[in-house]
């Protein structure tokens, strides 16, 4: 049986996974770093970063119950992210794969959140709506490579819900408290807030300074935040129908952290559902930054005879594209699952 260990260090989780060629999860560890207050400060997340890699690597070990002599390969998530933390990840995979002779590849941090969420959902070739804290892509694969059919033209939406969160007072990360409150500001009604869909792409700033403004207004924090949701997922399932109808694929998929948010999947299934293709939502656990993901595609890249990298020479690459990595070697037919 061959083994690959994956190593995600992009921005708050340092996570560290091992996958066997059967597509089997054998561990999926992690530590993520909560900043005391604010937002993530690259220094400090770095640091947590360095601190927790000997024993999240430790457990990932034990847990699979497997030794290093056993492992094929190490992916590492090399870009798009935070340089300092890039770089813990990849010096530690560096390391390893030049001491214990492990094959070392590249992983595209973006493609990796869309290729798990492919590889749970069994689909071969959706289009993806891949939305977190720093990205907004809507993509699909063609020719070789993941494109872009439609993105932010300015701050991803999990930025857009971490920046409102911290203008009114909620801890990091934001998303996942403003999905809370909007259940309960739904039955105050719909608040109107710029909504700006150009052509394929999506734009966010203007919603982020009008809600802040209607909020400081004297507005419930619950109607506001429903209302932020609302438009704001509004405009993200216009691009996707778009891109849909555009690229013809036959099936949907969520990725990316915002898309553990239930009403963001439910517009989502409904765009799907009008268009007569199947919807799958990422789990909560696997859409949030992790370690599988790296992993899942390294292994795509061995098997799919992609040369690994020079331990010397691979380098954090921050303003990494989704577009800008080659995507021939994906593998249709496997589909992942926990051990
Ligand atoms: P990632 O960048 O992929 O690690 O995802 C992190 C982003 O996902 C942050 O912006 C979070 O606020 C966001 N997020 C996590 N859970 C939710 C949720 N339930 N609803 C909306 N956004 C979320
Ligand atoms: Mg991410």
């Amino acid at each position: 049986m061959r083994y690959w260990v994956g190593i995600e260090s992009t921005a708050h989780t340092f996570g560290v996974s091992i996958v066997s060629e059967e597509g089997i999860i054998l561990a999926d560890e992690r530590d993520v770093y909560v900043p005391p207050a604010g937002g993530l400060q690259p220094r400090e997340v770095a640091r947590h970063h360095t601190n927790v890699a000997p024993d999240v690597i430790k457990r990932a070990f034990a847990k699979a119950g497997i030794g290093p002599s056993e492992v094929t390969g190490v992916g590492v998530s090399y870009g798009p992210g935070l340089g300092p933390c890039l770089r813990v990840g990849v010096s530690v995979a560096r390391a390893l794969s030049s001491y214990y002779g492990w094959r070392l590849f590249g992983v595209n941090h973006t493609v990796g959140h869309v290729e798990i969420s492919r590889l749970l959902s069994g689909f071969s070739d959706p289009l993806a709506v891949y939305v977190s804290g720093g990205n907004t892509n809507i993509v699909a694969w063609k020719d070789g490579r993941y494109r872009i059919f439609g993105e932010t033209l300015d701050i991803a939406v999990g930025n857009l819900l971490d920046s409102f969160a911290r203008e009114v007072g909620l801890q990091h990360p934001g998303g996942p408290k403003i999905e809370k409150l909007a259940l309960e500001g739904e039955k105050l009604g719909l608040i109107d807030l710029p909504y700006s869909v150009k052509g394929q792409d999506v734009s966010f700033s203007g919603l982020l300074t009008a809600a802040i403004k209607v909020y400081k207004s004297g507005e419930k924090l619950e109607r506001v935040a429903y209302s932020l949701q609302e438009t704001a997922f509004a405009m993200l399932a216009e691009a996707a129908e778009r891109a849909l109808v555009h690229t013809r694929k036959d099936s949907v998929i969520s990725a990316g952290g915002v898309a553990a948010n239930s009403r963001l999947n439910q517009m989502l299934s409904l765009v799907a559902e009008d268009h007569g293709v199947p919807f799958f939502a990422t789990p909560i656990r696997m859409a949030g930054d992790n370690g599988v993901m790296i992993a899942a595609v390294a292994m795509e890249m061995d098997m799919g005879g992609v040369s690994p990298e020079d331990p010397s020479k691979l380098l954090p690459t921050p303003k990494l594209r989704m577009s800008d990595t080659d995507v021939r070697w994906r593998i249709t037919g496997l589909k992942l699952r926990v051990k």
